[in-house]
């Protein structure tokens, strides 16, 4: 058995003070660092949300949207969210407390300014994979955990492409380890993963 911890975009910009914060979002971090040093897990990865300045789920992008108004990217309904996450910048870059010396492969996303990328798995039209799956198939990878922010989105599409893709390996939801944007998308997100066949779980049942 080969189990993996997948840390999703523990970054400055989703905690507070970040250019698109969630609310406490930084208190994933002291559970991330204690599954990180706990030696349940044979190997960490990590996401890392990581767009060009001009990408096309900014609202900046788009004349007369406001961020967290709807519009359209790559030909699907699209969230056009504010600046974040911008490739080279602080608010791109790994919560500062996060233990990242433990972190065996880094998978950054977002980077085709023609379509968001919300999954660590592939990009949300579904034509190009991140090569994540590739390489947890590589590893021999056969339990997945998966914790981070934001619930309602990144987290819910890598949780749902991970049973999907990766139909060998066991996956499981870290609930405390989670924060979201919405608290009504939060609860709908866990539902979804829940019927796909994803375990919820707490840190707190997670031992070596
Ligand atoms: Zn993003």
């Amino acid at each position: 058995m080969t189990k993996a911890l997948l840390l999703i975009d523990i970054q400055n910009g989703f905690c507070p003070g970040g250019n698109l914060p969630v609310a406490e979002g930084d208190a994933v971090v002291p559970v991330a660092n204690r599954l990180i040093e706990s030696r349940a897990y044979d190997l960490i990865v990590a996401s890392q949300d990581w767009h060009p300045a001009n990408h096309g789920s900014f609202a900046s992008q788009h004349e007369g949207k406001m961020p967290f108004d709807m519009g359209e990217l790559s030909g699907q309904p699209q969230v056009m969210w504010p600046d974040h996450c911008v490739q080279g910048t602080a608010d791109a870059e790994f919560h500062p407390d996060l233990k990242t010396a433990h972190i065996d492969y880094i998978q950054r996303k977002g980077e085709n300014p023609a379509v968001d990328s919300y999954s660590a798995f592939r990009d949300n039209d579904k034509a190009a994979l991140t090569g994540l799956s590739g390489w947890l198939k590589q590893k021999g990878v056969t339990a997945l955990d998966i914790m981070g922010l934001a619930t309602d989105y990144c987290v819910k599409f890598s949780a749902l492409d991970a049973v999907d893709m990766l139909p060998d390996v066991k996956v499981r939801l870290i609930a405390d380890g989670c924060r979201g944007i919405d608290a009504k998308g939060v609860e709908e997100a866990i539902e979804a993963m829940r019927r796909a066949g994803v375990e919820i779980t707490d840190s707190s049942m997670i031992t070596a």
